[in-house]
């Protein structure tokens, strides 16, 4: 199946387009490129809105996750010791 974006009239595959639950095909009408391309203006001509919602949602993820940095570390670790196992079992450490 392909499909036309509205944008640059180009025939693209579906996966070409992003997932959109609101039209009727569940895919956007614009492909990737050209959201990708829009989101990038968007950003560009918004930078200092743009800036100011990425601080604030950075805040609240923080204040919902206190503990992330241990979770990491722990998670880390975890990694470490497993990878280290198994580089034992096969002799190579
Ligand atoms: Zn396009």
């Amino acid at each position: 199946m392909r499909k036309t974006c509205r944008t640059c009239g180009g025939s693209k595959p579906l996966n070409a387009f992003r997932h959109d639950a609101r039209r009727d095909d569940g895919r956007a009408t614009q492909c990737r490129a050209c959201a990708q391309a829009d989101g990038a203006a968007y950003r560009e001509a918004n930078l200092e809105r743009v800036r100011e919602r990425e601080r604030v949602n950075a805040a609240a993820y923080r204040a919902n996750h206190p503990n992330r940095r241990r979770m990491i570390a722990r998670e880390s670790a975890r990694r470490m010791r497993r990878k280290r196992a198994a580089l034992a079992r096969r002799g190579v450490a």
